[in-house]
């Protein structure tokens, strides 16, 4: 992409309306704007990595076993009547009615649409186990709607509802959905902690939720520091779902100091963003809506389920939370809008732009995704702008270097600058890439 043909309306000042870095960066970096109160429009670049995250998250659960749907957003309000949340769900849940006054609501969540199409289709055993997701936006009507997209009121998620025949059933699909994230979270570049939750109006009793350690986190943590090593590890290796059962992390309202079983010099204490939620919640909405199933030996039994949010729109700024600096953002690779910067230092120049094309074309060819700063302007500017959105890895081609046979090349997170030879760049880029 040539950047003097993109859609790119970064900011020089700082917006004063955003408290925290991601929000302040992501509206520099053009990547959103805010269309009313939390709900936002969605630029091209940030678009780019909604829909990077958006594949990760997808291919992991492809990978657990679970199938995708595609749920409406605009629900009748007798499915939340069935379960009794209607009334319960509270001034969150965006309500209307539609030209023959019947109440209609912007789904909030699908726990009650996931729980009719089991009853509809899931008969017996035979059809179990099962798991369903969707990838969707979300309305609620956050009281106090703020940091961007970090807390807004429409959203992006990923939710999934598993369907089993029995607890113990329904404690395996909990786990396989535990470790999917595990590994969805590590190939965002992230270690996500799992803390221990309050299930709440969900219901049942077994539930954790995923947390970026970030100081800006809304959420005050406590947990045992051998988790942050395990979790930081278990990416790469099989994910051991039974240590970290064992180890102790609990939010700030169930955490009880007196009751501690972690010695202080092992407890650590820190502020984290929620980024998933996985529920167990046995046979509550499947008793509500009578969604059975015949057993083994022909009893009829209502399905045991599990939900498990990810938010994706919010996992664009926790991942910006976690890694960034002063300059701008500094993108993981699989993430990245694009992987390389090509930053022409003298548009014009036809050996600088000769060379540029060159480089932009063969790195198309491999199958690289770059952006090619081609704009008449001065490379102060093009380095700001280039550290601001944060690509991996910066080429800067300039008259100088062009006449020794050099360029260099940029690591955005280690920010070291190598010069190399020209012939040497091609192969080394696309070799760090494919590492
Ligand atoms: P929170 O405690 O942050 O309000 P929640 O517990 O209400 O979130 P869940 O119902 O568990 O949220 O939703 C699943 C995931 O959706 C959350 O883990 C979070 O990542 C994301 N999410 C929830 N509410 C919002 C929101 N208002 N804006 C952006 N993402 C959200
Ligand atoms: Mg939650």
């Amino acid at each position: 992409m040539r950047l003097s043909q993109y859609f790119l309306p970064t900011l020089k000042e700082t917006p004063q309306e955003a408290q925290v870095v991601s929000h302040r960066l992501m509206l520099r970096a053009g990547m959103i704007s805010q269309s009313t109160s939390g709900i936002y429009s969605w630029l091209p670049l940030g678009s780019i990595v909604l829909r990077k995250i958006e594949a990760i998250v997808r291919n992991e659960l492809n990978q657990s076993g679970a199938h995708e749907v595609v749920l409406p957003t605009i629900q009748s309000a007798d499915l939340w009547k069935e379960s009794g949340r209607y009334d319960a769900y509270g001034a969150e849940m965006l309500r209307f009615q539609d030209r023959h006054d019947r109440d209609m609501l912007y789904t909030p969540t699908a726990e009650e649409l996931m729980t009719d199409i089991a009853r509809r289709y899931l008969r017996s055993y035979r059809d179990l186990p099962q798991s369903l997701y969707q990838i969707q936006w979300k309305f609620r009507d956050e009281i106090r709607p703020r940091f961007g997209v970090m807390r807004g009121r429409e959203f992006y998620m990923k939710d999934a509802y598993s369907f089993d025949v029995n607890e113990k059933g329904a404690r395996e699909s909990y786990f396989r959905m535990m470790r999917a994230y595990i590994k969805t979270f590590d190939r965002l570049g992230l270690t996500a902690v799992p803390v221990r939750a309050d299930p709440g109006p969900i219901g049942g009793d077994l539930s954790h939720e995923f947390h970026i350690i970030a100081s800006t986190g809304e959420s005050l943590l406590y947990y045992d520091r051998k988790l942050e090593d395990i979790m930081a590890e278990s990416g790469h290796t099989e994910v051991p779902v039974d240590a970290i059962m064992d180890l102790y992390a609990m939010e700030e309202e169930m955490h009880d100091p007196e009751n501690c079983p972690v010695p202080a010099s092992d407890l650590r204490q820190a502020r984290g963003i929620e980024v998933g939620h996985i529920f167990y919640f046995g046979t509550k909405y499947s008793e509500a809506l009578g969604a059975n199933i015949t057993d083994f030996d022909g009893k009829i039994l209502p399905i045991h389920m599990g939900s498990y949010g990810i938010g994706i729109s919010r996992l664009v700024a926790a991942i910006i939370e976690a890694s960034h600096d002063e300059a701008g953002i500094i993108w993981p690779e699989s993430v990245a809008p694009f992987q390389i910067a090509l930053i022409n230092l003298k548009v014009g120049d036809s050996a600088c732009d000769e060379t540029c094309q060159n480089i932009y074309d063969r790195l198309i060819e491999s199958g690289v995704t770059v952006l090619y700063d081609d704009r008449q302007t001065g490379a102060g500017d093009k380095f700001a702008t280039m550290d601001l959105i944060g690509l991996p890895w910066q080429v800067r081609v300039g008259p100088k270097g062009l006449k020794a046979g050099t360029v260099e090349i940029k690591c955005r997170r280690s920010g070291v600058v190598q010069e190399i030879s020209l012939g040497s760049a091609l192969t080394q880029l696309t070799a760090t890439l494919a590492a």
